[in-house]
């Protein structure tokens, strides 16, 4: 199928802003996240795999960027101040042991955090939470009951209006 993207050309299509699946309009779920709080610049999402408990998402939701260097400075700015209203809430939300933050665009090249509560029970305490491939990584899906609760839950810590349904 010489038509196939490859996953590398698939990459530098996003990268372009092109078909980018992080890029407004964003479904409110899908089989990765559901939507949590709208925020300054951004969008919280509770990842669907939940192997790390309160497992979130900060999508940039004013444009296309895939670094830093492609928003102002005040555009990063507020950025930073909703990921910290949003590590904010999911800590006093779910009093993790720890969290992680990280930023990377490897696999979708539009501006992300992903929020990670670490607990010293977890499958890879003491160590990053990405093995090698995505294939390796553990998945875990809650009850819908306990995704919506969760999802209800860091929504009002966040102490943000949320979207309509
Ligand atoms: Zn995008």
């Amino acid at each position: 199928m010489p038509d196939e993207p490859t996953e590398k050309n698939k990459w530098d299509r996003w990268a372009g802003g092109i078909d980018c699946p992080m890029c407004q309009p964003r479904p409110e779920s899908n089989e990765y996240w559901d939507f949590v709080a709208r925020l300054n610049i951004s969008s919280l999402y509770l990842s669907k795999n939940q192997t790390y408990r309160g497992h979130s998402l900060l999508i940039l939701d004013v444009r296309h960027a895939t670094r830093p260097d492609h928003v102002s400075f005040d555009e990063w700015a507020l950025f930073c101040a909703d990921l910290y209203a949003a590590e904010k809430a999911l800590m006093q939300t779910l009093q993790p042991d720890h969290i992680n933050v990280e930023m990377m665009g490897n696999v979708v090249p539009h501006l992300h955090w992903q929020i990670v509560p670490r607990y010293r029970s977890d499958p890879r305490w003491g160590a990053p939470v990405w093995t090698t491939t995505r294939n390796e990584m553990t998945v875990t899906a809650l009850p819908q009951a306990d995704q919506i609760d969760l999802i209800r839950k860091v929504r009002n810590a966040t102490n943000k209006e949320a979207l309509p349904d």
